[in-house]
């Protein structure tokens, strides 16, 4: 049993409701377990155009492969309606692979940790709130990170996802 962490990421349509039903698929998948589920998190979009994002992180434990995981994640994303136009397009659900285990992976479908994990606050703040303690590899503590982008404004809302 690995435990993985997963980035939750919507910024079109019903922002709870869609990540509330990709949280619903991930307990679904088979070899995989939902642990546990941080904080609602607003965003506005890096690096893209598009309404506010609304970001959560999820804790896994699986069985699957790394690359069986992704393609769990792409499953999903497929299923709610992601369309992909233009690089960096607003989506509807976007998935990522944060952390498998302390597996430092680099192939062309799949880099983890996640390249831009510690770049991001919507993305280090709820995973920082599953575990403060948490060290990703080539990162160290991830907590080491967070000054560097508290200038990225984010705000937790106050409703869990359920
Ligand atoms: P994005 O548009 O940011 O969701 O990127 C999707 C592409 O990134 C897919 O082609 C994946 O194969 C690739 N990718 C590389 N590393 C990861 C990761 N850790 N999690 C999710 N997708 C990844």
């Amino acid at each position: 049993m690995i435990t993985a962490y997963v980035g939750l990421g919507a910024n079109l349509g019903d922002l709870r409701r869609t990540l509330e039903a990709a949280l619903a698929d991930l307990a679904d998948e088979p070899g995989l377990t939902l642990e546990a589920v941080s904080g609602a998190w607003r965003s506005a979009p890096v690096g893209c155009e598009g309404p506010d994002y609304l970001n959560a992180v999820a804790r896994v434990r699986t069985t699957l492969s790394p690359l069986a995981v992704l393609a769990a994640l792409q499953a999903i994303e497929l299923r709610h309606g992601r369309e992909r136009p233009f690089v960096n397009a607003p989506r509807t659900l976007d998935l990522d692979l944060l952390l498998y285990g302390d597996e430092s992976i680099a192939l062309d479908r799949l880099v983890v940790p996640h390249p831009r994990l510690h770049q991001r606050a919507f993305v280090l703040r709820p995973l920082l709130e599953l575990d403060p303690a948490l060290s990703a590899p080539g990162l160290g503590a991830l907590l080491a990170h967070l000054p560097a982008v508290a200038d990225q404004a984010l705000t937790r809302e106050d409703a869990p996802l359920r």
